[in-house]
């Protein structure tokens, strides 16, 4: 179903990145996890994208999160202030999550933490006794979204650990600096074969997790996958 909405505000989460939110329209329902078409006009011509929605279920409004990659879509969006008005349509994606399994794993790379923060939020607001450890990967410190809204949610839900890793951090990161590899999945989830595993990131860097975990013995039934494409 295709939905007229109105923005709200804009919360810059990074240097390039940023969250738009807005009402969320009477009739739309999603699951945490999916994601939405949304539409903006430039000059009489229709831009459309996929973007997942980074709010949970039970907020009142619905946002979603944007690399601002400096190019036309993402200028598009930039340039909206609050009181504009664009088009979204869905739910769409299967990334979803509603307390179908005792424990998961969540492993973002980049921007792909957006289904991950709907999936903790969403079970974290209901005191779901889900288990949920959450490997998010990113190139450097500065490039980390939602770090303290994760902090939050691991100080309110006992159930959830966030592990960050950095690829290319500077000398004064203290936590793990390595891409996700079998070291890390022992170390920071040795329960991992009693849990599902939700990947979401670059195609490059979801095809290398997953071949990890095939590696690893997990089967492929046990992973939920969403690749962030259009970069
Ligand atoms: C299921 C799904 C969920 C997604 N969820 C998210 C999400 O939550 N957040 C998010 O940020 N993204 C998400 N994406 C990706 C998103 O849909 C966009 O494709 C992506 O953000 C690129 O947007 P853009 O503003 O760069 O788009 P465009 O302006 O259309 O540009 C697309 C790409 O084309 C190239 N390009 C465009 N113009 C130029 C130019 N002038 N010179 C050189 N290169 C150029 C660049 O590589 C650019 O990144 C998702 C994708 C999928 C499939």
């Amino acid at each position: 179903m295709e939905f007229e909405v109105i923005l709200n505000d804009v919360i810059p989460r990074t240097h390039d990145v940023k969250s738009f939110r807005f009402n969320k329209p009477e009739g739309f329902d999603y699951l945490a996890g999916q994601y939405i078409m949304v539409s903006v006009s430039v000059d009489g011509t229709v831009l459309k994208k996929p973007l997942t929605i980074s709010s949970s279920p039970l907020d009142e409004d619905l946002e979603f999160t944007k690399k601002l990659t400096g190019h036309e879509f993402s200028n598009a969006l930039d340039s909206l202030n609050a009181g504009d008005s664009f088009t979204i349509d869905g739910p769409y994606g299967k990334l979803t999550f509603e307390g179908e399994y005792d424990k998961i794993a969540l492993i973002s790379g980049g921007i792909g933490i957006t289904p991950m923060i709907s999936i903790c939020k969403n079970c974290t607001d209901q005191k779901a006794p889900f288990d949920i450890v959450l490997i998010a990967s990113n190139k450097t410190e500065e490039d980390i979204a939602f770090r303290k809204e994760l902090e939050q949610m691991e100080s309110e839900n006992p159930h959830l650990r966030v592990v960050h890793t950095l690829t290319r951090a500077d000398d004064s990161w203290k936590g793990c600096r390595e891409h996700i590899c079998e070291n890390m999945i022992l170390k920071e989830i040795p329960d991992y074969k009693e849990r599902v595993f939700y990947l979401c990131g670059p195609p490059g860097m979801v095809k290398a997790v997953k071949e990890l975990l095939v590696e690893m013995d997990i089967p492929k039934s046990m992973m939920k996958i969403e690749l962030i494409t259009g970069y």
